[in-house]
């Protein structure tokens, strides 16, 4: 791993979503792993897998933040990885109704629906099946079999290709994606510039930085090069040339969304935007992000020395990105007495750089733990009730 800080000494980088200022570091993470989404085979693998710097800078008239020492050669995506939600029902139950929302609000009847980072395909291949339309999915992480399917959707296994040989499409959607670009503006210009002049929609949906900066930051990892907040997200999107059609929080305030339009009447705008009291908002977040993060990853750490002390065999539920970055802050030397993850692609593999090995959620029932914790406020009753079926009577934290 290359010493990216370095590189950025006196180069300003401006604002990505507003364009109006250059970037304002406010926070240095220091070394975290780059790749949280992948689980590894053994631990020795686990424990050489390499670290980024994570630096983070803001711009003071749109509250975008990024990190400014992000390096795209340390980060590629591959079919090994695994960052699928898909396996939580709490999860799922928010898409399917989603895709409903979608299908119910868009006449996607026929239409043909391009989806950038599609994941494993769930869904596209469910948008297309419920609304009736053809879908064309692209993730250089999916892992299933590529081609048409039986939904009306195909998948390749690969980057989208925005080039001129882009397929035409009616409706874009792109679901925790757009944090991972290096040029999340230049992405934005490009698929207006494939629109051209026919009526196109879009659907966008990121982890919600109004969040995320506002708690520890579990979710502040190496992928994610953009945190957008509602305001900035929309700036972005306006920015390069796309009309905001509504935005809003979901899944417990954890993510945000925000629908796009061009070539379309104005009177198709919903709801209000995000204004200046939503950016202020978020510039405090920003500003108690560096002393919050810093106190969190104590707590945690103490939290984790107190039930040790009190002869407790304290665990972590998920093993996801926020999981993989709370272990290395919190447990980098390995006292938790088991990680346990409900995706079975996980099982008896090993977390990056701090080793921990995964297992099923079944392996609590004879450990004898007395604290989970969970990184995820959104899966607080599905651990819960998931414990109750595995007899297990323990406290439930959420960091
Ligand atoms: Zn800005």
């Amino acid at each position: 791993m290359t010493a990216t800080l370095g590189r950025r000494v006196g180069v300003l980088r401006f604002c990505d979503a507003c364009g109006g200022q250059p970037l304002r570091p406010f926070a240095e993470l220091g070394e975290i792993p780059v790749f949280c989404g992948v689980h590894w085979a053994s631990r020795d693998e686990a424990l050489a897998s390499p670290l980024g710097t994570m630096s983070l800078a803001y711009c003071p008239d749109c509250g975008y933040v990024r990190n400014i020492a992000f390096d795209p050669n340390a980060l590629v995506y591959d079919a090994t990885m695994d960052t699928n939600l898909h396996h939580s029902p709490a999860f799922q139950s928010f898409s399917t109704k989603l895709v409903h929302h979608l299908a119910a609000r868009y006449p996607l009847r026929g239409a043909t629906v391009l989806d950038i980072g599609c994941g494993q395909g769930e869904f596209l291949r469910e948008l297309c099946h419920v609304a009736g339309a053809r879908g064309i999915g692209y993730d250089q992480m999916y892992a299933g079999p590529t081609g048409p399917d039986p939904s009306g959707a195909e998948f390749h296994c690969a980057a989208a290709p925005l080039d001129d040989d882009a397929p035409p499409f009616d409706f874009v959607t792109s679901r925790h994606w757009f944090e991972h670009l290096a040029d999340p503006y230049g992405f934005l210009v490009r698929l207006r510039e494939l629109a051209g002049d026919r009526p196109v929609r879009g659907y966008l949906e990121v982890p919600d930085a109004a969040y995320d900066l506002a708690t520890a930051g579990w979710e502040v990892i190496y992928p994610h090069v953009s945190y957008f907040d509602g305001y900035s997200l929309c700036r972005i999107a306006q920015r390069a040339g796309w009309q905001v059609v509504a935005t809003g929080p979901l899944f417990s305030g954890m993510f945000r969304y925000v629908e796009i339009s061009c070539n379309l009447p104005d009177q198709d705008i919903l709801t209000t935007l995000p204004g200046l009291s939503d950016r202020d908002r978020q510039l405090d977040s920003i500003a108690g992000f560096a002393g919050r993060h810093a106190a969190e990853r104590e707590r945690w750490r103490s939290v984790i020395d107190r039930a040790l002390a009190a002869d407790d065999r304290p665990v972590l539920w998920g093993a996801g990105s926020r999981g993989v970055q709370f272990l290395h802050l919190a447990d980098p030397d390995n006292r938790l007495a088991a990680v346990v993850d409900v995706n079975p692609r996980k099982w008896d593999r090993y977390l990056p750089v701090t080793g921990h090995r995964v297992t099923s959620p079944e392996s609590l029932a004879t450990l004898g733990t007395r604290t989970v914790i969970s990184t995820n406020p959104a899966y607080r009753n599905e651990i819960g009730a998931a414990l109750r079926a595995l007899g297990v009577e323990a406290e439930l934290l959420v960091a």
